[in-house]
């Protein structure tokens, strides 16, 4: 057969199909009406279509087997020929049936003078719900063409069977072992907490409805169109800065270019339409077969590359379908679990709140923005689940256990009744918490504890209140630019930081300058240089930015100083390198406070000025900037990722590098004493200060103030109120000179000998 041939033979089947698919008669009669065009138009001397039904694969229907086989012949899935096609979802093509090791012989069909057999799977949603076959006399395998006529009836006699519910999807699950029944993930629990809802994927698979096309024209338009505007989002996105010359980036893009732009994709893609099928159909049916031969390759490079056509042609399938959106355009339902390979902190705050419950990441680190933003919010997040999205089906019933770092997907319900009872334990355990609320956190030597909380959103403030934290030690004005579809204009600022200080009343509130780079990308906030960002965490970023784009923070400064009109303002900046750059950051503030006092404004009562230590290069030079702070608070997200070169968001290292470490305990003391003498106040507001042992260790060498996910409050203060001081910081001089094997564990063992819960 030729090409042309070919999808002549597929158009004729289709459009016979289509009659018998819209005649009123029964779903049997319809399946033996098919086996009979099918048989016929490929010229094949038997065509079978066999069923999943309790398990197994029954033949249903066939033309040139014996009649008194239907429904009687059953092979399990991996038995026989058609057992091993569904079971692998991969089509066979034989010259010689018996000649192959998997060939088992029903003597009811009468198939002995065959010699020739290829099938197909029929598949939904990923997985095999039968088996189309054809079978010859003559000894020969069938050409590809063929094959691709048959995979395309394949798909069309998916749709009948879905419709005709002809398949149990019970069944379909059971196909594969890791969709069905109870399963646990393990994963690094990234924030804590328990979750139970509703698995809804961030980005949820396109459901194709029609595969036979009504009107071919139509859909080639449909597609044409389609393709132009994949083109253009891709040239777009190649000519964008962030995406400018060189680098892995360009790389990537123009892999991706080429594809967009591959002729024989488009080809394929109109030729499946020219056969008679949607376009979405089309598209798909075009990608299942990459996805076949990318089985038979056995090279990752290549396998990457068409990873990239497979993300291309899910995008041309987004918009053919005009299902762009994620889950959050959609809104949720009821509680609900995401799932997603990862996500940006962005991404996730467009989520309704009251019905995400938590997030479960393929990906994900500890101190990435998504899940500090997550940890704000009090969801919990398990991350670095690697078989996820092949274990999770979208609406599975979960059980996020973020305290012991796994997930049980669809339990029984004895799993979900032990659940919920560890669950009302945890609820009570934080209202324990919550009693301590107005308790004031000293030591057991009577040293008071500063205990404050992180916050980003108007909507954190309430916190304050609820967790009797000290104030607000890190504010992150950024979020409220993340969350923006465009740069926040200055009343916003204002409004916004008006609104913060007046809920924090007579609590502190250090308000840090705009942080963005790094993992917090604005959309709206290019590079104006066209620079390629090889590595965005040590790049342009944060203060860096702010002091380029002067404009940023003048408007934010002006912000800041009316906002706090009659108050006083903590303002704090991000990522000082050098000592100039605090000044100049400075300078920028004291100029707009010069400007509004020319303007008669009312201004701050007075201005605190802080820097953030996340860059080590600052430690180096505290002498030199300590008499110009009036506090420094350590950034230790940022700061251990350059001590160890070890990117924060890098899912390989999540768990390579412990806070505990010799490494980072020493800096931080060194830290501390080189401040001793300066009357500046020195806080940790990393996210290892929210966790028990790491507060410990922190308090060990000195550090008397911590600002902290709102969460971590409670348990920080019940922490500090079983400290002896004086015994912790002797334990910990005494680690920091002679360092014990593991720190962790001897940290670990001391508390334990002492009752301190460390968990
Ligand atoms: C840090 O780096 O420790 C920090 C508190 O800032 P962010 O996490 O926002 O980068
Ligand atoms: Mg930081």
């Amino acid at each position: 057969m030729t090409v042309t041939s070919a999808v002549s033979a597929a158009r004729t089947i289709l459009t016979r199909l289509h009659d018998v698919m819209a005649s009123r008669s029964h779903a049997q009669a319809k399946l033996n009406q098919v086996v009979e065009i099918i048989g016929e138009g490929l010229d094949s001397e038997v065509c079978s279509i066999y069923l999943l039904r309790e398990g197994m694969l029954e033949l249903f229907a066939t033309k040139g087997l014996a009649q008194e086989a239907v429904h009687v012949t059953r092979m399990a899935i991996g038995e026989g020929l058609v057992g091993t096609i569904a079971g692998n979802v991969e089509m066979l093509n034989l010259a010689e049936a018996t000649a192959h090791p998997d060939f088992s012989y029903r003597p009811e069909t009468g198939e002995d003078k065959f010699h020739s057999f290829a099938g197909v799977p029929i598949v939904r949603r990923e997985r095999s719900v039968g088996v189309l076959c054809v079978q010859h006399v003559d000894p020969r395998r069938y050409e590809e063409v063929e094959i691709e006529a048959l995979q395309t009836v394949a798909m069309v006699l998916a749709e009948l069977i879905a419709n005709a519910e002809l398949v149990d999807e019970e069944d379909v699950a059971s196909l594969s072992p890791q969709l069905s029944g109870p399963q646990r993930l393990t994963g690094l629990s990234l924030v804590k907490g328990l979750a139970v809802g509703t698995a809804v994927f961030h980005q949820p698979r396109i459901t194709i409805e029609h595969v036979m096309a009504e009107d071919r024209d139509a859909e080639l338009q449909r597609v044409y169109l389609a393709f132009d505007k994949m083109r253009e989002q891709i040239d777009r996105m190649a000519s964008q800065a962030e995406f400018g010359v060189g680098g892995e980036h360009e790389e990537v893009l123009e892999t991706y270019r080429m594809f967009a732009y591959d002729e024989g994709w488009s080809r394929r893609i109109i030729e499946a339409i020219d056969s008679g099928l949607t376009a979405e159909a089309a598209i798909e049916r075009v990608q299942q077969r990459t996805r076949m031969r990318m089985r038979q390759i056995d090279d990752p490079l290549l396998a990457d590359r068409m990873h990239d056509l497979e993300d291309l042609s899910n995008r041309l399938l987004r918009i053919v379908s005009g299902q762009m959106g994620t889950a959050a355009s959609m809104g949720l339902r009821g509680d609900t679990i995401l799932v997603a390979r990862n996500l940006g902190p962005a991404e996730l705050l467009e989520y309704d709140k009251r019905r995400l419950k938590g997030v479960l990441l393929e990906e994900g680190s500890l101190t990435a923005h998504v899940v500090i933003v997550a940890r704000a919010m009090g969801i919990p997040v398990l991350g670095r689940l690697r078989s996820l999205r092949g274990t999770v089906r979208d609406g599975d019933q979960l059980l996020l256990d973020g305290d012991q770092g796994n997930v049980t997907v669809r339990p029984l319900p004895a799993m979900a009744e032990a659940f919920e009872a560890r669950f009302a334990k945890s609820k009570e355990r934080q209202a324990a918490y919550a009693a301590l609320r107005d308790v004031e956190p000293f030591t057991r030597d009577g040293t008071r504890i500063t205990v404050m909380m992180n916050a980003g959103l108007r909507d954190d403030m309430p916190n304050l209140s609820l967790t009797g934290a000290d104030g607000v030690g890190l504010f992150r004005t950024e979020f409220q630019f993340l969350v923006s579809a465009t740069l926040p204009a200055r009343e916003r600022q204002t409004r916004l930081y008006r609104d913060v200080l007046d809920a924090a009343g007579d609590k502190p509130v250090v308000f840090r300058t705009v942080d963005i780079g790094g993992d917090k990308v604005l959309p709206y906030l290019r590079h104006n240089d066209g620079e390629t960002e090889e590595n965005p965490a040590m790049g342009w970023r944060a203060l860096r930015v702010a002091l380029e784009r002067d404009g940023l923070l003048k408007v934010q400064a002006r912000a800041l100083l009316e906002a706090a009109a009659g108050r006083t303002l903590n303002v704090m900046f991000p990522m000082v390198s050098e000592p100039w750059e605090f000044d100049a950051a400075r300078e920028v503030f004291e100029s707009q406070r010069r400007f509004l006092k020319g303007q008669k404004k009312l201004l701050p009562e007075a201005i605190r000025y802080g820097a953030m230590l996340e860059v080590p290069a600052l430690a180096e030079q505290l002498d030199l900037i300590a008499p110009r702070l009036s506090f420094l608070s350590i950034g230790t997200n940022d700061l251990t990722q350059f001590l160890f070169a070890a990117d924060r968001s890098h899912p390989k290292l999540a768990e390579r590098y412990d806070w505990l470490s010799t490494a980072i305990m020493r800096f931080l003391k060194r830290v501390q004493l080189g401040l001793a003498g300066h009357n500046v106040d020195l806080t940790v507001c990393g996210e290892m200060g929210g966790r028990r042992l790491e507060a410990l260790a922190l308090l060990g060498i000195g550090i008397h103030r911590l600002s902290i996910t709102p969460a971590s409050v409670g348990p920080i203060k019940e922490l500090v109120r079983k400290v002896d001081l004086a015994e912790i910081s002797a334990a910990m001089n005494g680690w920091l000179s002679a360092p014990p094997p593991n720190l962790r564990e001897a940290l670990t063992a001391w508390a334990q000998a002492r009752g301190i819960d460390i968990e």
